[in-house]
């Protein structure tokens, strides 16, 4: 059977696996994601990453995407995932490579880190077409946020418009990053959020190249 595959495809796996391992994801996504094998993918990593690669299990737990910050992170990532699903013609990872790309591309236009990685953003997207995950309009801004898939629409509330309060919540990292970031980047991811509510809108262009 392998004998037949052709080198294109392959070729094709090569990059896709590359682009990933670029990205920083986990071996086990390009496991799941290429019909390379394990000895092939483990030598391409350590090419490309010039290390080996990370072991240990991969997050299995939806937790994760719950919390404040990274649930902002994963909603803007999903939107855009979302919003490529529609327009355009890409295979499923390559759509979560696009979308990753112009995640990290926004992040970086805001000065922020971001958080949420490759792995996750792959994760978070096999957890919504599992149904584990799903998205939710807040109702008081209208943007779309990862939320459980019984959460009721009606009573949401979002995490930019409903930020933890700076008391509760323990994390210094959260809080630190709430003090620089106050409202500005808070409005920008916002309409990142919005953006699968108008798909020919045109408010979200990829920002690779420019003018
Ligand atoms: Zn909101």
């Amino acid at each position: 059977m392998a004998r037949s595959k052709s080198i294109l495809t392959e070729a094709r796996q090569i990059e896709r696996a590359v682009t990933l391992i670029q990205l920083g994801a986990r071996l086990q996504v390009l496991e799941s994601e290429t019909d390379l094998s394990y000895e092939r993918l483990l030598r391409l990593y350590k090419e490309v990453a010039g290390k080996s690669p990370s072991k240990g299990q991969l997050p299995f737990s939806t937790d994760w995407f719950m919390t404040w910050q990274p649930n902002i992170h994963a909603s803007l990532f999903l939107n855009t995932h979302e919003y490529l699903n529609k327009v355009a013609a890409l295979d499923e990872i390559d759509t979560v490579i696009k979308a990753y790309q112009l995640y990290l591309e926004q992040m970086q236009s805001q000065g922020l880190e971001p958080l949420l990685s490759v792995t996750r953003a792959w994760r978070l997207v096999k957890f919504v077409d599992n149904g584990m995950l799903t998205m939710t309009k807040c109702r008081k801004c209208g943007g779309h946020f990862v939320t459980h898939p019984h959460e009721i629409a009606r009573h949401y509330v979002c995490g930019l418009c409903n930020p933890p309060a700076r008391a509760g919540k323990g994390k210094p990292a959260v809080q630190r990053s709430l003090d620089n970031h106050d409202a500005e980047p808070a409005g920008d991811l916002r309409t990142g959020m919005g953006l699968h509510l108008c798909p020919r809108g045109g408010a979200f262009v990829p920002a690779a190249g420019g003018h």
